[in-house]
């Protein structure tokens, strides 16, 4: 029998997703899957050109010291500066990670104990919700609002959540209502974490997917970011490294401290050789990183054009690779998710595998070629339901 942390863990939604379109695509049809954040474009070659060298460094060979290279965190605080204007400390203000996701599993089990709770932004990325299922905590979930931007709004959370909240987790640009942040939103932020001794734990997966010439905001450019907070940022949509598995945690250096002591315990550290490829993605050109938002930007200009001549029409997405569009009338989320599936081989994500506040709207990833997103919007348009 399992142990009861792990009864309490939810389904994991993204492979329900992925079973269903394996299944149809399975009975041979053309299914477009635009379901899942996977990027579709390689990893830019100068840095796949470096773990085929530094795979035959025998250092790389032997367990890797724990807590990474400091190479590797000295490219990160690198980036940040270069980036963001952010100072950070290599050794204690940098951890390396097995991609975001570990993090964002690991925060919580640091901080997190039962009847403790987790402000949880809804809609949101489900992993959030395992971390904090795993560490037997509570979840206070806060709306995004199109009206409020897809920004929380502190001021409704339930005063007895807010009391017993040690934890809570921001994503921009958000996945999945494509929304940014605002230096306004971030320094309201920090001052109700203050208040409220709260740590704030901010996604910054797309952190480098902005739209219209808008480079989206880290939190630790706010004043003050770095005593409520960390930063996770992640290789995976960057530098299309989704299956390399390298991330880092940035900022409060106690945070810091106990997410690297979880991981000693856990882990060394990544292959020396990833390391050292991961340091050449953040250290090179990142020429590759304005080609990727450039044709991710085309890939949403395209879609758009093509939705609004079917009559689907909905505001363009600001940042990451998501487009976050309302189910027509008589639909909801799932039913019209279930719908594009069967009849028109597009997979797509319903809202609601997001929270609640999902509900009302499908998700679709960028994350095919322009003709086949302009065949997305073909198909579904010869559904008339427009
Ligand atoms: N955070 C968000 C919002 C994501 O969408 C994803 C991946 O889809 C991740 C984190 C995890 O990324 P990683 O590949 O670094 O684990």
């Amino acid at each position: 029998t399992p142990a009861h942390r792990l009864q309490s863990l939810p389904v994991q939604f993204f492979a329900t997703l992925v079973a269903k379109a394996n299944a149809r695509a399975a009975t041979g049809r053309d299914v477009i899957n635009l379901g899942q954040g996977n990027p579709d474009l390689p990893t830019p070659t100068p840095i796949v050109d470096r773990l085929k060298t530094a795979a035959e460094n025998p250092l790389y060979h032997k367990y890797p010291p724990f807590r990474g290279f400091p190479f590797l965190k000295e490219a990160v605080a690198k980036r940040y500066k270069e980036d963001y204007g952010v100072e950070l400390d290599p050794e204690k203000e940098v951890a390396v990670l097995f991609g975001g996701k570990s993090g964002l599993i690991e925060i919580s089990q640091i901080l997190l104990n039962p009847n403790d709770v987790c402000l949880v932004p809804d809609p949101g990325y489900p992993d959030y919700w395992s971390g904090v299922a795993l560490s037997g905590a509570e979840m206070s979930f806060m709306p995004l609002k199109k009206e409020n931007d897809f920004l929380p709004d502190y001021s409704a959370i339930a005063p007895e959540d807010l009391e017993r909240a040690k934890l809570m987790f921001l994503n921009y640009p958000n996945n999945p209502t494509a929304a940014i942040a605002t230096p306004e939103f971030y320094e309201e932020t920090v001052a109700f974490a203050k208040q409220n001794g709260i740590v704030v734990a901010s996604d910054f997966a797309y952190g480098a997917i902005g739209y219209d010439g808008k480079r989206p905001i880290s939190f630790m450019e706010t004043e003050g970011a770095k005593e409520v907070g960390v930063e996770f940022y992640t290789l995976s949509k960057t530098y299309n490294m989704a299956g390399w598995r390298v991330g880092f945690a940035v900022g409060n250096p106690q945070i810091i401290e106990l997410i690297n002591l979880i991981q000693d315990h856990m882990y060394c550290s990544l292959f020396g050789g990833i390391q050292e490829a991961a340091a050449e993605a953040l250290s090179g050109s990142q020429q590759s990183v304005h080609e990727l938002v450039a044709t991710y930007e085309r890939r949403r200009n395209v879609l758009y054009e093509a939705l609004e001549e079917i009559g689907w029409k909905a505001e363009k997405p600001a940042g990451s690779f998501f487009c976050w569009l309302p189910v027509p009338e008589g639909y909801t989320s799932m039913s019209f998710a279930d719908l594009l599936l069967e009849q028109a081989d597009v997979v797509v994500a319903p809202g609601t595998g997001f929270g609640a506040s999902g509900e009302g709207y499908v998700r679709l990833g960028l994350l095919t070629t322009e003709d086949r997103l302009r065949e997305v919007a073909a198909r579904i348009g010869r559904l008339g339901l427009f």
